[in-house]
């Protein structure tokens, strides 16, 4: 059993939302309970591509909230005072086919009017000035500065580490079974291994969010998004920028991503996906063809349905917190905040209506009473 009996915030979940969110608090002087079923980053959060990804994001107001998120990185990672990789040179967009650079022109065009992003738009002989081993079959593309990738495993248990010294409290092996809910608000988080009196819940369970929800009696609407990234051996160094979803890290490793499909919580790998999107990344990097591969993973990314995050309250039962979404990794250190800043001053410091649950017309408190 475990001797922790109380805290002022409990927090469901150590992947990159709930190990952020316990550091912010933690650093503002909140007694916080970050638990986690498994091992720190069991889930999403140890498998994915790492990117710190603003432009692919839309529409506007998500755009700039991956921006903010973006610029707080290398502040946030100098204040962990560990030897993280962060690159914020941008990630290179390319593509073989005239069709797409129609879509391509738009998408800069429609991003640059984001304040502060300054994409730019490239033809085949500028994209392979920027990485000379582009195929000579790539017409264009576009960069932004403002993207880049972080060596994410390092960071997130780096975050844990800081948020430890802050004086957060983190139960691996700890499984959430129950809240308990009573007058409007919670009261007690249950656990396997006893139970942890709070006025406050964060909600941040990746795809076992819903499962969650439930237990208080509310729906939240998060399926689980199927990927997979291929890791190669190392190699002498090919690109700098990271290309579409081949990156190549300090160490000469390739990681190339992905699929999108929803087959339930199963992470396991379906070999039969994985030719059409490796066979991309030869089409783009030639060089590629003859890479041995070292391993195969894939996870799940928690997804709302408008792939949108929910960062939102429950009406009616106070102290339930919800932080669930796809691109947890570049939105760490801005969920942090929004969440520690919520809870310590009882408004976020941005607007979160368009991240609300009420978003979705069946998102209505369910019938049956919580558990
Ligand atoms: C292939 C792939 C590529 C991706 N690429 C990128 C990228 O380049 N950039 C980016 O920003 N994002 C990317 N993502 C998405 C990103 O990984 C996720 O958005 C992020 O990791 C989600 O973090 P999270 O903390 O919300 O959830 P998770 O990391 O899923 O963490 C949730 C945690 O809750 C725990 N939990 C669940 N139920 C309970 C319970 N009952 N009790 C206690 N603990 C519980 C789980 O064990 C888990 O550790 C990618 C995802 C995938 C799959």
């Amino acid at each position: 059993m475990s001797d922790v009996k109380s805290a002022d915030v409990v927090i469901i979940g150590a992947g990159a939302r709930g190990l952020s969110i316990a550091l912010f608090l933690a650093r503002a002087g909140v007694r916080v309970v970050l638990v986690e079923r498994g091992a720190l980053c069991s889930m999403a959060s140890s498998g994915n591509g790492a990117q710190v990804n603003v432009t692919a994001k839309e529409p506007d107001h998500y755009t700039a909230m991956s921006l903010r998120s973006a610029r707080m990185y290398p502040e946030f990672i100098d204040s962990l005072d560990e030897d993280i990789y962060l690159q914020q040179e941008g990630l290179l967009f390319v593509t073989t086919e005239p069709q797409e650079m129609e879509g391509f022109r738009q998408r800069v065009e429609i991003r640059n009017r984001i304040p502060g992003l300054n994409l730019r738009l490239l033809d085949g002989h500028e994209a392979r000035e920027i990485s000379p081993a582009l195929s000579p079959e790539v017409i264009g593309g576009y960069i932004c500065p403002e993207d880049g990738i972080v060596e994410v495993l390092k960071l997130l248990s780096a975050i844990g580490r800081a948020a430890r010294r802050a004086g957060a409290t983190i139960l691996r092996q700890t499984e959430v079974t129950g809240i308990k809910v009573a007058a409007g608000r919670v009261q007690t988080v249950i656990t396997n291994k006893g139970a942890i009196a709070t006025p406050a819940v964060v909600n941040a369970a990746g795809v076992h969010t819903p499962h969650i929800g439930h237990m208080v009696g509310v729906s939240i609407p998060v399926y689980p998004e199927h990927g997979h990234m291929v890791i190669t051996q190392p190699y002498p160094r090919l690109i700098s920028i990271p290309t579409q979803y081949i990156t190549q890290w300090p160490n000469g490793t390739f990681g190339i991503g992905t699929t999108n499909r929803n087959i339930g919580i199963v992470k396991h790998v379906c070999p039969s996906w994985l030719p059409p999107f490796l066979q991309q990344a030869v089409r783009i990097l030639p060089a590629l063809k003859n890479s041995n591969i070292l391993r195969v993973f894939a996870h799940l990314r928690p997804m709302p349905p408008d792939r949108l995050p929910i960062y939102d309250t429950v009406p009616g039962t106070e102290g339930f917190y919800i932080a669930v979404g796809h691109s947890g990794i570049t939105l760490a250190p801005l969920t942090g905040k929004i969440f520690a800043d919520w809870i310590v001053n009882g408004k976020p410091d941005m607007d979160l209506g368009p991240y609300s649950l009420g978003r979705f017309a069946s998102s209505t408190k369910e019938a049956s009473e919580p558990v």
